[in-house]
């Protein structure tokens, strides 16, 4: 089969995962970015392959929170007011999005995602040499006693269903699992397939580093928009290269991707969720496990280098709106109930715009009508864990090989 021209606009996880996957599948693959590679919202994520997080953020349990969440400035999630206008269609399909029809169709597109994450990704990280960041010690998740937990079962026994591995501990044998957490954790539930790596910034530069190596290319420019002759896609048009040919193109621009998206008239409802991170390098706590706390909606990544970084949180606002980083700051006081005091010197703290759409499945696959046109956006609070497999699906599509994987679910114009 003649080598196919691959252009993938944007140098985020997704991109860079799924160009490796492209160049390791036989195209000819350039990767175009206005920036430095995973300089923007996979520059500072949580490092977490979160392969138990079968069901969609919009589901009835999650809807009845919102309301006592909404109350606190602080809490887990908040919405700048003023930007309600704006967002109220994304929230109105959110809202619909979690009929529990719905929710038990999604659960299943997710699910198949997210069961073959560690397959795909293990041998894009033995390419790069990144084994030794690769941590697959497993997640807890943490509940102050066994009420708290029983609350969350329900939720638990659907992941199951959904072919997730996990097992409750209490008392003695959560400190046993993690000896650093503070006694008032009595409850938790171990996922022993949940991975994460030293720092989501490396490891992506690892995969970028990997997919140089292979023969692929980069270029630091900014795309304007796809060249498109006769319903068939020609490459991308640049603001200072020219025209990049290319027999297929790659969207993979994040929450930017609606540049594109209103080039092709898609009306596709993509609003960031922003996060926010500290980073702790001289934390002072050993941790072995990834942390999320349930309550709270915020997690521990325990990094490389002996530190810790608290992430998570949800703000509902406009990508360039101003940070508001008490959201950060905040997150130490809630680490320090979990594991004591931590210590804060050169702490670091970073927003990020999670790419998401409302019915929480990303969009992978084909634009419609438009031929060698790709998009691979929508990722929200799972880009790093979705993107070796983002690249394998698109892979398959554009080096068609035989199989009988369903992508329907993930197409782009199901909104
Ligand atoms: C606090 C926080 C914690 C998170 N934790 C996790 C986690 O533990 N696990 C997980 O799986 N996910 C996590 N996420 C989500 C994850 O970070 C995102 O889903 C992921 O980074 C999205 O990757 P991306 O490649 O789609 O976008 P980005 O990383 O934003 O990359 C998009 C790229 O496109 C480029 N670009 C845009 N427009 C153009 C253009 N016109 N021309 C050229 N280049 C362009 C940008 O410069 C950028 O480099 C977290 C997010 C946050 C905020």
């Amino acid at each position: 089969m003649a080598s196919q021209r691959v252009i993938v606009v944007g140098a985020g996880i997704v991109g860079i995962a799924s160009a490796l996957q492209l160049r390791l599948a036989g195209c000819e693959v350039t990767l175009i970015d206005r920036g430095e590679p995973a300089m923007e919202t996979s520059y500072g994520n949580a490092g977490a392959f979160a392969v138990s997080d079968v069901i969609p953020l919009a589901e009835p349990g999650v809807l009845r929170k919102v309301p006592g969440w909404m109350l606190d400035p602080l809490g887990p999630l908040a919405l700048r007011w003023r930007y309600l206008p704006t967002l109220a269609p994304w929230l109105a399909r959110f809202v619909a999005a979690s009929r529990p029809r719905k929710v038990a169709e999604l659960t299943q597109a997710l699910a198949v995602l997210l069961n073959r994450v560690n397959d795909d990704y293990a041998p894009l990280i033995e390419r790069a040499g990144l084994n030794h960041m690769w941590r697959r010690h497993g997640a807890l998740t943490l509940y102050r006693d066994e009420a708290e937990f029983d609350a969350a079962q329900a939720a638990w026994d659907d992941k199951h269903r959904h072919g997730v591995t996990w097992r409750k501990a209490v008392n003695g044998e959560v400190r046993q699992l993690e000896p650093a957490l503070r006694d008032e954790w009595r409850c938790a539930v171990k996922v022993p397939a949940w991975s994460h790596v030293d720092d989501p910034y490396t490891f992506s530069r690892g995969l970028f580093d990997a997919f140089i190596r292979e023969g692929g290319r980069f270029v630091r420019d900014e795309a304007r928009e796809v060249a498109l002759l006769q319903g068939k896609t020609q490459g991308v048009d640049t603001v200072n290269s020219g025209r990049l040919a290319g027999d297929a193109v790659v969207i993979a621009c994040g929450i930017w991707s609606d540049r594109f998206t209103r080039q092709l008239r898609y009306r596709v409802p993509l609003e960031s969720e922003r996060g926010y991170h500290v980073t702790l390098p001289k934390a002072g706590v050993a941790l072995h496990h990834f942390i999320q706390c349930a309550s709270e909606s915020f997690v521990i990544l325990p990094m490389g280098s002996g530190g810790l970084r608290l992430a998570g949180t949800v703000e509902l606002a406009h990508r360039d709106a101003p940070p508001d980083w008490r959201r950060a700051h905040i997150l130490i006081d809630k680490a320090r109930q979990i594991v004591g005091d931590v210590d804060t010197t050169d702490m670091s703290v970073w927003m990020g715009n999670r790419p998401s759409v409302p019915d929480t499945v990303p969009i992978i696959g084909p634009a419609p009508g438009v031929d060698g046109l790709y998009f691979a956006t929508g990722h929200g609070h799972l880009g790093l864990t979705l993107a070796a497999t983002t690249g394998a699906l698109l892979a398959d599509m554009i080096r068609p090989r035989p199989g009988d994987f369903d992508v329907s679910p993930y197409r782009i114009n199901r909104f």
